[in-house]
């Protein structure tokens, strides 16, 4: 069974760039070659990233996206109902020595990392708490998050987008943490957990997530998981060239519907924008650049 998945995070509105990104995960669950051999749709609310989600955003993106048109065949499941998934994949991590506790602060990193090998991405972890062994004592409660020891080889694997992805997660991203100090999951574990358990096996999302998709996959592996396919699509960016923002005006889709604009003036601008003929979905179509918003 094949599975594809909307994963909204409600730490704020869903805009403009998000639906478009929606439309194409939707549009290629739903393609004929897929529903022959039954692609299903999952929506997932990625609300693990605790002080940033908006009590208020996970209702409007449920209804952003039945506005738009999207329906979907399981959930919404909810990350923070799944916690002691994500515990028990911890658990095996810590067993198999793939995790150490790290105590150093985001400042420490600044200070005493190497410069990303990715854009926007913080600077590669200098190793300074990556001694710990299996059964060493645990700091205290608090002040420690687990963090994943990146493989020093080549990880390799073919987007639908963008072609063949290549980097050594040692030197390109170094270890990085799959847990807050706070004790919650990060957006790393609680995604490879529910994409393995879910059965996930088409992931669309914004390119600007190329550099985690190697961390997820190395993740997914030591958890004995196979990964998915992985579609990384073109952000929309605002006329001066920079991702979608609140700067580039008001491109919230609940302005839109309380504006009275038609839902399918959105869908028809995305049609046009990615170059997609939705009743006739191909990959091979899909507009490669990112788009300059023109709505
Ligand atoms: N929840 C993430 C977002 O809204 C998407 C993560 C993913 O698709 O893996 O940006
Ligand atoms: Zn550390």
């Amino acid at each position: 069974m094949n599975a594809g998945r909307l994963a909204p995070s409600p730490t704020g509105a869903q805009h403009l760039g998000n639906a478009r990104t929606y439309l194409l995960a939707y549009w290629s669950a739903r393609s004929t070659g897929i529903k022959e051999t039954g692609k299903k749709l999952i929506l997932r609310i990625e609300d693990v990233d605790s002080p940033r989600v908006k009590p208020w955003a996970m209702a409007q993106a449920i209804e952003d996206l039945r506005w738009i048109g999207i329906d979907w065949d399981e959930g919404p499941f909810i990350q923070t109902e799944r916690l002691d998934l994500y515990q028990k994949a911890l658990d095996r991590l810590i067993q198999a020595n793939q995790v150490f506790p790290c105590t150093c602060t985001r400042k420490d990193i600044e200070e005493a990392g190497s410069a990303p090998h990715f854009d926007h991405e913080p600077k590669i972890y200098p190793g300074t708490c990556s001694c710990w062994q299996t059964g060493d004592p645990i700091p205290e409660t608090g002040s420690f998050s687990w963090r994943f020891r990146a493989a020093d080889h080549m990880v390799s694997f073919n987007d639908l987008v963008l072609g063949t992805q290549s980097c050594n997660p040692a030197k390109d991203l170094g270890d990085f943490p799959i847990t807050q100090k706070n004790g919650s999951p990060s957006y790393q574990l609680a995604v490879v957990v529910d994409d393995a358990l879910m059965g996930i096996t088409e992931v669309v999302r914004g390119n600007d997530l190329i550099a985690s998709a190697f961390r997820q996959i190395e993740l997914f592996n030591a958890l004995g998981y196979s990964p998915p396919t992985f579609a990384h699509v073109p952000l929309v960016l605002g006329p001066d060239g920079r991702r979608l923002a609140k700067r580039h005006g008001d491109t919230r889709l609940s302005t839109y519907r309380e504006q009275g604009i038609a839902p399918e003036r959105i869908v028809q601008w995305a049609i046009e924008s990615t170059q997609i003929d939705p009743a006739n979905f191909d990959w091979q179509d899909l507009n490669r650049d990112d788009v300059t918003l023109d709505f």
